[in-house]
């Protein structure tokens, strides 16, 4: 019988390593580092002890091979510890493995040449360098990139790049930015036309405008101006014309690096749910006691269940080199849905204290609403999803290649 439930023991016991840290380390920090303003550009200094303390554990980036110093664990494997660490606030900082750094250490592995990766990617694993990754722009939808604006054109051995990004995650603060570029003109497909740069922060020409504030406040998404900015032809990330394929690189295994993290995210939504139902008195019984409420937690559950299987699924097939997109796709569209969902119903549950900031569940909810749109829309993941399954069924005849190919 192939099918197996259970993590192999080297990987339970990383799990369980990185709960116990999370739980006697990391949260007992939590309100040290929240009025340090960790969080901010500046946060690197906060995390240091908590930082050397991961290094010891062995816990410093699960996601990156340990000739470059992680833990080299596999999509899997990362799926059960990025978890238990995001069951923190600070956890995916504290062990070097969050957005956007992750996913542009990984473009970097697998794009960048040998100087470069000594340049940026040595630094980043050492925890002494953070990046962005500047695509997004505010005149043209972030969802089709093939309309992207900002431009480079080769002068001699420099690119000028002008243009205009916003959105930008953790720009200030970082040392430099995988920035995409239009430098084609007549490309054979929409999507061959940008390529990516490596631009180092501070540039002339590279102005970060503003920290945007966001329903949730400053969280260090920038709004970033190019002019004549000159970048050496040795900064080009991987080739001309694959922009695109490198964004979409990185983005396939990313969104479910996000959704690793909010399940989280929704597991400890649902213990806050559960644990204020059955201490709460109302109308002559617990909350817990009452159906209304019971169907908020069994609804959750039963989301959660579902989210669990499909971010496991999704990671074996990436770990096994099969086609994972339709699943990515399948698993971001409901991680995000149930984070919000299950968000929700414990401030509801919660009445004034979830929607006070007396709880994190007022914070996390904010933070949720972008999950539905970043990273790949609801409706454009549906889309997706259902040309496949439209494919599928021209091509096999039935949908059952494009609901995971599993053998049901
Ligand atoms: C917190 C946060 C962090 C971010 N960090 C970064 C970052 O580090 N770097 C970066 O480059 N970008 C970043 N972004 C930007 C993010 O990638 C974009 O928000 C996203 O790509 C969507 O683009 P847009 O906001 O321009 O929305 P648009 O593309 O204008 O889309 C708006 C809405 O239109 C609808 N829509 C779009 N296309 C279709 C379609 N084909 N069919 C049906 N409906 C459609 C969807 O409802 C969608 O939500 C971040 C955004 C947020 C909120």
């Amino acid at each position: 019988m192939a099918i197996d439930f259970t993590f192999p023991p080297d990987v339970e016991e990383a799990r369980q390593h990185m709960r116990t840290f999370m739980d006697g380390e990391v949260r007992a920090a939590e309100d040290r580092l929240l009025a340090e303003d960790a969080g901010r550009a500046d946060w690197r200094g906060a995390l240091d002890g908590l930082r050397d303390e991961a290094r010891r554990r062995g816990l410093w980036m699960p996601h990156m091979p340990a000739a470059w110093g992680g833990a080299g664990l596999g999509a899997t494997a990362l799926a059960a510890v990025s978890a238990e660490a995001a069951k923190t606030r600070f956890g995916p900082y504290v062990i070097n493995c969050y957005a956007p750094d992750e996913g542009n250490m990984h473009t970097l592995l697998h794009w960048a040449t040998d100087d470069q990766k000594d340049r940026y990617l040595k630094p980043m694993c050492e925890g002494t360098m953070r990046s962005c990754f500047a695509m997004t722009e505010p005149e043209v939808a972030g969802s089709d990139p093939t309309l992207m604006r900002t431009r480079a054109e080769l002068h001699g051995d420099e690119w000028v790049i002008n243009g205009h990004k916003w959105f930008i995650s953790g720009a200030r603060g970082a040392s430099f930015a995988i920035l995409l570029a239009r430098t084609e003109d007549d490309p054979e497909v929409p999507q061959a036309a940008t390529t990516a740069f490596i631009v180092d922060i501070p540039s002339p020409g590279f102005e970060i405008v503003r920290d945007v504030q966001t329903m949730a406040g400053g969280h260090n998404h920038c709004e970033i101006r190019i002019e004549d900015l000159r970048v050496p032809a040795a900064n080009m990330l991987g080739e001309r014309g694959l922009g695109h394929r490198l964004g979409q690189y990185r983005l396939g295994p990313a969104r479910l690096a996000h959704c690793m993290r909010w399940l989280g995210q929704i597991e400890a939504a649902l213990d806050m749910m559960v644990a204020r139902a059955t201490e709460r008195y109302a109308h002559g019984s617990y909350l817990s006691e009452k159906q209304g409420i019971q169907w908020l937690i069994s609804e959750s559950a039963i989301e959660l269940y579902q989210a669990k299987l499909m971010v496991l699924h999704a990671a074996y097939r990436i770990e096994h080199g099969l086609d994972f997109v339709t699943e990515v796709s399948m698993a971001k569209h409901h991680v995000a849905n149930t984070l919000w969902q299950v968000i929700d119903r414990a401030v509801q549950v919660h009445g004034a204290l979830g929607y006070s900031k007396d709880s994190p569940l007022s914070d996390m909810l904010l933070q949720a609403r972008w999950s539905r749109f970043a990273d790949g829309a609801d409706e454009i993941h549906k889309w997706r999803v259902a040309e496949k399954v439209i494919d599928a069924w021209r091509e096999d005849g039935t949908t059952r290649r494009a609901t995971g190919d599993l053998p049901l």
